[in-house]
C-alpha cells in the first residue's frame, strides 16, 4: 500500500528544554561547556544526567550523641565559639563550635581564613553538614561539604543525589544547575501507551525523572526501579522509533534504481589478489548483490571481527557501483584510517584503471579545490573521506554508494541520518565489533546484515598473557630482548580524559619513562595531538624509525602494521572487553608469532579477573562480546561507548533487556497507525524524539 506523506510541521517539546545550559540562570558560556562535556550539551540532557550514588544527610544529631565512628555525614545545628588560627606552620585552622550538649571543631587544612570568618562568623548559628571524624574525644568535621544558615536547614538536611563529576564541576554545581533545569521541565502529554505503562505501573516522564534524580536509599539508584525502567524505556523507544524512521525512508522503492553490474571489474580484481575469498566474503558479497539488484536502496551492515577482511568486501562493493557508471565513497573516522585505506586500495585500483581521490578535514587550498572539481566532473571513481565529508557534503556527479568503516565511532543512526540528506545512495556500513546476535536483533530488528565469522587461513593465534603491573620490570626486560630480536610493540594507555583518575598510567608518563629506557626507539601517539603529529608518529612506527609506539585507543580501529608483533595494554582493567579485543586485533596480523600482554592493577576484583581470563582463553569476538555484556552488567565499563552500540544515558543493554523487544513491537504499532507520527500520541512521540536528541530522525519526516 503506498503511503500519502502528508504535511508534517515537526512539533517539538517547547524549546527551553532544548536550548543549551547556558541559557539557565546562574551557568555562563564557560560553566556551560564544562558541564555539557559531562552530560551533553543541552539542559535536556542534564536532566538525563542521572546520579549514581548518594549522600544522607538526613542525620541529625546532637554534638553529644557524635560518637567515634569514622566517616558517618551528618549534620548540625551549632553555635559558633571562637576561632583559632594556626599557631605554626602546618596546623589546621580551626573553628570551636557548640550545641546545648556539647562542644566539637570545624577543621581547614587549606583554603582562606577571611572566608571561614564570613562564612562562620563568632556567635552566630549556622547549619554544617560533612563527615565527622575523633581527634582523640573532640569530635571534628574537616572541610563542611555544606555551611549554611538556621533557614537553609531543610535544603541541607536531605538525601543529596551524588552524580558523576568532572574535577571542574562539584556537585553543588551541578545540584543547582538541575534544580534549574527543572524549572523548565513541562508537564508533557503521555507518549507511552497507556496499556503498557498502566501495566508496569509507570509513572509519568516528569515524575519519574524527579524519582530518579532522589532517590531516598542506594535501591533508588538501581535501573530496575520503575523510574529508572521508565525513562531506559522512553529512551529505547526514542532509539528504536529514530531508527525506524530512517529505515523506512531507505526501504522506499526507487524507480529505475535497480542496478545490473556486469563483473568485469570484479572479475580483474579476484584476478589481481593473491588469495582466494573466504566463504564468510563470498556470502556478503552475495548478499550486497542482491542488494543492488533491488529497486531499494540497500542499508546493509557489515559485521566482521579485526582482520575478518572488510576492506576487500568494500572494495567488491564499489566496483559494482562503478561498473554501473556511479561514484563510490569510503568513509573513515579517521585521517590515519582513510591515509590507510588509500595506501590499500590504491594500488588495486590502478591496476582497475580507477581513479581514486582522498579528501579529508585536512585537505585545504589548492589541492582541495582541485580534488572537489575531480570529484563534481566525476573523474574520481573512488573517494576516500573522513566524516568531514559528510559534514561539509562534496559534490558529487553521481554517488552511488557509500561505505561506512567502523561505524561505531560515529553513532550508528545519526550517521545513517545523514545518509538521508544527500541522494538516495545505498549504505553499507561496516562494524569490527561483533555484536551477539541476540543483542543484535533486540538493537537493530531486522536490520540487514552480513557477518564474515571466519578469518582468512594461516593466523598464528595470539599468546595472551595477565601480567600483574608489580612485575613491570620483567616486562620492561622482556621487551628489551624483543626490541634486540627486531620485534615491534604498541604500548596502549587507557585514554586521557578530564573525567577521569589521575592515577591511570598517561599516555604522556608512560612515554616519558620507556623513553629513558629505550633511547630513540620510542614514539607518542595521542587523541589530543594534532593530526600531523599523530600522522607523523604512525609513519615513523610502520617505518621503523620508531620501534615501540606508545598510544591511546586512536589505534584502536583499523590500523595495519603488519610486523608489529608485541601488544602491552596497561592498565587492561580499565578496558572493556571488546576494547581489549579489538586492540589486541592490531598484532598477529603478520606471519609471525605474536604476543599481548594485559598489565594488571594488583589488587583486582574478582569479576575483574574473570573479565581478563577470557581474553586470554578465547579470541572469538563474538564470544568476547557476549561474556563483556553478561559480566560488565549495569554498565560498569568505559567502554561501551567504544563498543558499537548505540550512546544511551538512560537505558542499560543488559539490565534493560526485556524492554527492547517490547519497544521494537510498540514501534511498529506506532508507525502503522502513524507513519509520520501525526494525530495526537504521533505528536506526542515527536516530542520524545527531540528529547533525546533524534533531531535528524524527526527532519526526515519533515523531508520525507
Ligand atoms: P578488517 O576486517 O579488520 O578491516 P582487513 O580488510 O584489513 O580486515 O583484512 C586484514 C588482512 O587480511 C589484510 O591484509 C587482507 O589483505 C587480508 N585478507 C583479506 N581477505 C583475505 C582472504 N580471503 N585470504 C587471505 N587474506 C585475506
Ligand atoms: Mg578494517
Amino acid at each position: 500500500m503506498a503511503i500519502v506523506k502528508p504535511n508534517v510541521t515537526p512539533v517539538k517539546p517547547g524549546s527551553s528544554v532544548l536550548s543549551g545550559l547556558s541559557d539557565l540562570p546562574g551557568i555562563g558560556p564557560a560553566l556551560a561547556k564544562k558541564i555539557g562535556a559531562l552530560s551533553g550539551p543541552r539542559i535536556a540532557d542534564l536532566l538525563f544526567h542521572l546520579p549514581g550514588g548518594l549522600i544522607d544527610r538526613s542525620l541529625q544529631p546532637k554534638v553529644a550523641e557524635l560518637r567515634p565512628f569514622s566517616g558517618k555525614t551528618a549534620t548540625l545545628s551549632v553555635a559558633i565559639s571562637s576561632h583559632a588560627p594556626p599557631q605554626k606552620r602546618g596546623q589546621p585552622y580551626k573553628v570551636l563550635a557548640h550545641d546545648d550538649s556539647g562542644s566539637m571543631e570545624i577543621v581547614f587544612f587549606h583554603g582562606r581564613p577571611e572566608f571561614w570568618k564570613k562564612s562562620l562568623p563568632q556567635d552566630s548559628v549556622r547549619i554544617i553538614s560533612g563527615k565527622i571524624e575523633f581527634f582523640g574525644r573532640t569530635p571534628q568535621m574537616a572541610h563542611p561539604d555544606y555551611i549554611g544558615k538556621p533557614e537553609q536547614l531543610e535544603f541541607i538536611k536531605t538525601i543529596e543525589p551524588v552524580y558523576p563529576l568532572t574535577e571542574s564541576v562539584s556537585n553543588k554545581i551541578l545540584r543547582k544547575a538541575l534544580a534549574e533545569a527543572f524549572k523548565r521541565l513541562p508537564d508533557f502529554d503521555e507518549w507511552l501507551d497507556s496499556a503498557l505503562v498502566k501495566s508496569r505501573g509507570w509513572d509519568s516522564f516528569k515524575t519519574a525523572l524527579e524519582a530518579a534524580h532522589h532517590p531516598q536509599s542506594e535501591k533508588d539508584l538501581d535501573p530496575s526501579t520503575m523510574a529508572r525502567q521508565r525513562l531506559a524505556y522512553d529512551e529505547i523507544l526514542a532509539n528504536q522509533l529514530a531508527l525506524h524512521l530512517i529505515r523506512m525512508r531507505h526501504k522506499k522503492r526507487v524507480k529505475n534504481r535497480a542496478r545490473l553490474p556486469n563483473f568485469s571489474l570484479r572479475k580483474a580484481l579476484l584476478d589481481l589478489l593473491p588469495y582466494q575469498l573466504t566463504k564468510a566474503q563470498l556470502d556478503a558479497v552475495s548478499d550486497i548483490d542482491q542488494d543492488m539488484r533491488s529497486d531499494k536502496p540497500m542499508l546493509r551492515l557489515l559485521q566482521g571481527d579485526v582482520g575478518s577482511g572488510k576492506t576487500i568486501v568494500a572494495m567488491l562493493t564499489m566496483l559494482n557501483a562503478i561498473e554501473c557508471g556511479q561514484q563510490a565513497a569510503l568513509m573513515a573516522p579517521t585521517e590515519i584510517l582513510a591515509r590507510q585505506h588509500l595506501e590499500t586500495l590504491s594500488p588495486l585500483a590502478e591496476k582497475l584503471g580507477l581513479n581514486i581521490a582522498i579528501m579529508t578535514g585536512r585537505d585545504k587550498g589548492k589541492g582541495k579545490a582541485t580534488t572537489q572539481e575531480k570529484i563534481a566532473k566525476g573523474e574520481a571513481d573512488i573517494v576516500i573521506g573522513t566524516h568531514a565529508l559528510l559534514e561539509n557534503p562534496v559534490q558529487f556527479k553521481n554517488l552511488g554508494l557509500v561505505v561506512i568503516d567502523e561505524q561505531h565511532r560515529f553513532g550508528v543512526e545519526q550517521r545513517l541520518g545523514f545518509m538521508q540528506k544527500g541522494a538516495m545512495t545505498d549504505t553499507l556500513v561496516m562494524s569490527a565489533t561483533p555484536i551477539p546476535r541476540s543483542l543484535f536483533l533486540a538493537i537493530f530488528g531486522d536490520l540487514d546484515c552480513s557477518r564474515l565469522t571466519e578469518k582468512p587461513p594461516g593466523r598464528k593465534p595470539i599468546d595472551t598473557r595477565l601480567i600483574s603491573l608489580d612485575r613491570f620490570d620483567e616486562v620492561e626486560s622482556a621487551l628489551a630482548r624483543a626490541l634486540a630480536a627486531g620485534q615491534k610493540i604498541y604500548w596502549v594507555c587507557p585514554l586521557v580524559e578530564e573525567s577521569q583518575i589521575l592515577d591511570l598510567a598517561a599516555a604522556e608518563d608512560r612515554f616519558q619513562h620507556l623513553k629513558l629506557k629505550f633511547k630513540g626507539q620510542v614514539g607518542l601517539v595521542h587523541g589530543r595531538m594534532k593530526a600531523k603529529d599523530k600522522d607523523a608518529a604512525m609513519q615513523d612506527f610502520i617505518a621503523g624509525k620508531t620501534k615501540i609506539l606508545v598510544a591511546t585507543t586512536v589505534i584502536e580501529v583499523g590500523v595495519n602494521v603488519v610486523d608489529a608483533t608485541i601488544m602491552v595494554i596497561d592498565n587492561a582493567q580499565r578496558f572493556g572487553l571488546a576494547q581489549l579485543h579489538q586492540l589486541r586485533g592490531r598484532i598477529g596480523r603478520g606471519d609471525r608469532a605474536s604476543t599481548c600482554l594485559l598489565l594488571y592493577k594488583p589488587d583486582l576484583s574478582e569479576t575483574a579477573q574473570k573479565r581478563l581470563r577470557i581474553m586470554r582463553e578465547t579470541e572469538d569476538g563474538f564470544r568476547i562480546a557476549e561474556e563483556d555484556l553478561t559480566l560488565r552488567g549495569a554498565g560498569e565499563v568505559l567502554g561501551i561507548r567504544q563498543s558499537g552500540l548505540p550512546d544511551l544515558k538512560i537505558a542499560d543493554f543488559w539490565a534493560h533487556r526485556d524492554l527492547w523487544p517490547i519497544a521494537q513491537k510498540d514501534v511498529k504499532i506506532i508507525l502503522e497507525q502513524a507513519p509520520y507520527l501525526t494525530g495526537p500520541r504521533g505528536k506526542n512521540l515527536q516530542k520524545l524524539l527531540y528529547l533525546f536528541g533524534k533531531d535528524a530522525a524527526v527532519n526526515y519526516l519533515k523531508s520525507g
